[in-house]
């Protein structure tokens, strides 16, 4: 029999490290078991040949490098995680080329608000009432963080903020901006979200676009494998373990509370307090057991749809950034202005249509050895289309997928596919094979109003000491919004400890 844990986290995705980090950092003897043989799920970084590449991170919010930090920034540099990491602030939210509009939005209100105007002079009052708009969401949340002091204040809440619980983006937008290619920039990084501007919650997109855009967006030098790798050097160094390669099969559980967990290995390890980065519908129908959890639980998953996947082509080039001649980090290439139809094609088909090229050296010259350039074009992708795909055809068919994007890609950057090294491309199928998320889904369930925020499923699980966090859980997916959750689960079980 293993030692007694004050608590257990299964998963080590950015839920479940910053969950046992902070833990650990308040002095709780905490162990965190992953399956996989490196720290981070989707997180993180995998090497082919000479070139690192980041698995996903495109831009991480919530840093506010410029100017005073923020949230995510503060709760990091308590975990003692910023000394170790060198997050890069990026210049610009992003470049989105349509097919009669070339347009680079750089970070910093001021700065965005003019590029906006100036291409869209005619719509010039609606812009500038809907970054108000998102200004005044974005400072709503800051003071419901830090608790309302005055009736003024929670008025601002209640009108800001919870005013557009149930809104999406484009009930929102269309109000304010009127000409649908303006409205189509504004709402470009729906390609991030995965959902459209008629499905994608307006508060949602507020907080990451209003983020990216207001402070500008983060890169972490070395990849965010860094970052996975100092919330473990954390928990070590507070006496508590990390193992790899060691999955868990079982919860076990005991007159309605956790009460430790089966390893893979059929070793049992005991604790009252279980936090799973695992997603939940393999935490409960797969640890714990369909016949052991309340069926509610089921009932309310079963009626939710899942987040969309994504299919990635990663590029190691033989000619340095400047021979690319592309000085921007992340670039959306559109073939039009409907999103909406862009989605349904998304939702049902393998072919991708539009996509975002991401060429990392932008974000910081050493991305990759000296003389070369990391290249990634990805886009968003359902796994129900790719399971109707015969093993037996599933790399012919994402070879091809990858080829129809990289022809595209040609278009904008000519000479690019010459100049490929190293290449390998991922599928929503990759996504679930790595992490176990049902779908290969990279944010849970959807960003659609009715799960977002305070509809997202809650971090208490069905049994007493089990917590869930991660992407499926309260905040939601995406790099700040779980480690958010990581570090409020574990507050959660601090609480729990002290209480007893
Ligand atoms: C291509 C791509 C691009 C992205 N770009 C961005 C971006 O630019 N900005 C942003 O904010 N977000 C981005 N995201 C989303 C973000 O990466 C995810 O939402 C987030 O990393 C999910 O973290 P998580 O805590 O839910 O854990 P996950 O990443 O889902 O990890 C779960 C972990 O649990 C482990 N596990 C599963 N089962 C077991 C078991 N039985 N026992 C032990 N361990 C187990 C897995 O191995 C894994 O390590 C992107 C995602 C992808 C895929």
């Amino acid at each position: 029999m293993s030692e007694k844990y004050d608590a257990i986290v299964i998963g080590g995705g950015l839920g479940g490290l910053s969950a046992a980090a902070t833990l650990a950092k308040n002095g709780q003897k905490v162990l965190l078991l992953e399956k996989h043989y490196r720290p981070g799920g989707y997180a993180g970084s995998f090497v082919r040949g000479r070139f690192e590449f980041e698995i996903a991170l495109h831009q991480i919010s919530g840093l506010n490098l410029e100017a005073k930090r923020g949230s995510l920034y503060r709760s990091l540099e308590n975990l003692g995680i910023t000394k170790r990491v060198d997050f890069i602030r990026l210049p610009t939210v992003y470049r989105s080329v349509f097919p009669d509009i070339d347009i680079t939005l750089p970070a910093g209100r001021e700065n965005a608000e003019g590029v906006l105007v100036d291409i869209f002079p005619h719509d010039s009052e609606g812009i500038k009432r809907f970054l108000d708009r998102v200004d005044a969401t974005n400072q709503a949340l800051s003071t419901l963080q830090r608790g309302a002091a005055s009736e003024k204040e929670k008025k601002e809440i209640k009108e800001n903020f919870f005013a557009y619980k149930d809104a999406t983006l484009a009930e929102v937008l269309n109000k304010d901006v009127k000409d649908p290619k303006a409205r189509a920039v504004i709402a470009q990084i729906f390609a991030y979200f995965g959902l459209p501007p008629s499905k994608v919650s307006y508060l949602i997109y507020a907080l990451g676009w209003g983020d990216y855009l207001r402070y500008g967006g983060a890169q972490i030098r070395g990849t965010s494998q860094v970052l996975c790798n100092a919330f473990v050097d954390i928990v070590r160094e507070m006496d508590s373990d990390v193992r790899f390669n060691c999955g868990v099969k079982k919860i076990l559980t005991e007159g309605g509370r956790v009460t430790g967990v089966v390893t893979d290995a059929d070793e049992k390890i005991n604790s009252d307090y279980i936090i799973s980065n695992v997603n939940p519908i393999t935490t409960c129908a797969e640890l714990i057991g369909v016949d052991k959890c309340p069926s509610s639980i089921f009932q309310t998953m079963n009626t939710k749809e899942l987040a969309v996947g994504s299919i990635c082509v990663y590029m190691g080039l033989d000619i340095p950034q400047e021979e690319l001649g592309i000085d921007d980090f992340e670039i959306f290439i559109n073939s039009g202005y409907d999103f909406e139809s862009l989605w349904e094609k998304i939702r049902t088909g393998i072919e991708p249509e539009d996509f975002g090229l991401a060429i990392y050296n932008a974000a910081y010259p050493d991305a990759s050895p000296p003389g070369t350039t990391i290249a990634v074009l990805t886009t968003t992708s359902y796994a129900e289309p790719w399971y109707k795909v015969p093993p037996s055809k599933y790399v012919e068919t994402k070879n091809r997928v990858a080829d129809i994007m990289l022809t595209k890609a040609e278009k904008f950057a000519p000479g690019i596919r010459e100049h490929i090294e190293v290449v390998e491309v991922s599928t929503p199928l990759t996504n679930m094979r790595y992490t176990g998320n049902p779908g290969g889904s990279i944010y849970g369930w959807p960003y659609a109003p009715k799960e977002s925020i305070m509809y997202r499923l809650p971090q208490e699980g069905p049994f007493k000491g089990l917590y869930f966090a991660g992407a499926w859980t309260q905040i939601g997916g995406g790099f700040q919004p779980c480690i958010m959750s990581g570090m409020m689960a574990a507050q959660k079980v601090i609480a729990g400890i002290m209480k007893k």
